[in-house]
């Protein structure tokens, strides 16, 4: 115990390392760029006494021109003493204990600073840390970050950026430079060489030779770390708004083959490759464009060509079109599902999706104005133009959508082609009713 003590004491004596402090005529960040819940909880916290700073990607989002999509805030004050100031808050996390702060209709992270890994940090056997939750110093806390541009501290009472690493010279330089040696921080977490790529495609920088280097080497040790968190990097990494980039870039990197399942349905789809491609840049296009997107959507592409594959063969042999369609779904989703960490609510949505694709080809009778009123209708039109424009689907039956969707009721009942069974027809039309009867009842 006290030699462990002495050892921190004495390895770890911080070199008394100044940070540069940058005053608000260097970097032009005003405190108004900071969202009211952050200053306010900032300036709570700093009238108790403590040390608080906005951290992380919302400053070295702002120095880039990007709106931040959240301010995290990094304090001195440990997750108790947080809790004790603000009334609504809660602690929350098992691998760090951060505390929620809710303050208007924002919530705040609030993480106490913390020190780095040291030769006590518990590791699994290929060196990846399990736990650090040793509460430092400011200086320890930016020491542990993991690129320089990530390590800027923010304060909106003086409008400075405190900057230990250099991080605002490298992102003026459009580097993305690794906090101390690369090799060793990689081996603490495998998932840093994913947030290299991810940050550099993102923020349009290149990767200092010493942190990509090491890279294609250490590739392998991404195969340790839980699937859980993969599949949460993977979001992250599809939903940037730079997803072709980054995945080009992983490409170049050697980052997929083998070791991301996600990747490799991705990349190695001898079918639906230029669907699955034009998906993901329409996925950033609608990123960027501040529109809606979902998981459910994406994976639905990604998946497509398997499910067209398997809905073939089935129907091949002798299966009727419908019930064939439902079970290359399931067999696809069992079999992706799980690799890919899928979970239930997302396979839903994806099902929903896929399942109203043969119903669009379908327009006879009414049958388009009541599938306009589903719930889905609208993302899997979306889905539809998409494969329209891969070539995998007509581009007359998108078409027939497009000016269908844009037309006035009028013009949408005169679109309508005749049902095949007029008889039929005639019967329910006089019965006024709502048609559910059995021959639409198409899926
Ligand atoms: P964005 O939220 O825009 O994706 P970010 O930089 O805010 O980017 P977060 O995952 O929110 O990314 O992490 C917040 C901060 O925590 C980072 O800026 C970085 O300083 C630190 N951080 C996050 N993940 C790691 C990691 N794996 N190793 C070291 N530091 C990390
Ligand atoms: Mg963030």
């Amino acid at each position: 115990m006290i030699r462990k003590l002495l050892r921190r004491v004495f390895s770890k004596a911080p070199p008394a390392h100044k940070p540069a402090l940058i005053p608000l005529v260097k970097h032009r960040i005003r405190r108004e760029s900071i969202s009211p819940g952050a200053r306010q909880t900032i300036a709570r916290l700093q009238e108790h006494g403590h040390a608080a700073f906005v951290v992380g990607g919302a400053v070295r989002d702002l120095l880039a021109g990007i709106v931040p999509k959240d301010f995290d805030i990094a304090t001195d004050a440990t997750p108790e003493q947080v809790r004790g100031i603000f009334r609504r808050s809660r602690i929350i996390g098992r691998r760090f204990r951060i505390v929620h702060v809710m303050s208007g209709g924002e919530t705040m992270e609030v993480s106490t600073f913390r020190a780095g890994n040291d030769v006590d940090s518990e590791t699994d056997a290929h060196g990846r840390v399990l736990r650090d939750n040793v509460f430092g110093n400011v200086e320890e806390d930016a020491a542990r970050r993991d690129f320089t541009i990530n390590a800027l501290y923010y304060n909106p009472a003086d409008e400075t950026i405190t900057d230990y690493h250099h991080g605002v010279a490298d992102l003026g330089q459009k580097t993305l430079r690794m906090i101390g040696d690369p090799r060793k921080r990689y081996r603490e977490d495998p998932v840093r060489m994913l947030r290299a790529v991810r940050m550099a495609a993102k923020l349009g920088l290149v990767i200092d030779p010493a942190a990509r280097a090491p890279i294609r080497e250490m590739a392998d040790l991404l195969e340790n770390v839980p699937a859980a968190r993969l599949f949460d990097e993977m979001l992250k990494l599809l939903f940037s708004g730079h997803a072709v980039e980054c995945l080009r870039q992983l490409r170049e990197e050697g980052l997929h083959h083998g070791l991301l399942p996600l990747l490799d349905v991705i990349m190695e789809q001898p079918l639906g490759e230029r669907f699955v491609w034009l998906s993901l840049a329409n996925t950033d296009a609608r990123i960027n464009a501040g529109k809606r997107t979902s998981p459910g959507f994406l994976f639905a592409t990604l998946l497509w060509h398997e499910v067209l594959a398997a809905w073939e063969a089935r129907k091949k042999g002798g299966e009727p079109s419908i019930p064939a369609l439902h079970a290359a779904m399931d067999e696809v989703l069992d079999i992706q599902g799980g690799k890919l960490a899928i979970t239930r609510r997302i396979a839903a949505d994806i099902k929903d999706i896929w399942i109203l694709q043969p119903r669009l080809e379908n327009r006879a009778g009414r049958r388009p104005l009541r599938i306009i009123e589903q719930p889905r209708f609208k993302a899997a039109y979306d889905f539809l133009l998409l494969r329209a424009e891969s070539d995998e689907q007509e581009r007359a039956l998108a078409d027939w959508w497009r000016v269908f969707l844009e037309a006035d009721t009028e013009t949408r009942l005169a679109l309508l082609t005749p049902e095949k069974k007029p008889a039929r027809r005639r019967r329910r039309r006089s019965k006024g009713s709502e048609d559910t009867s059995a021959p639409e009842a198409d899926a």
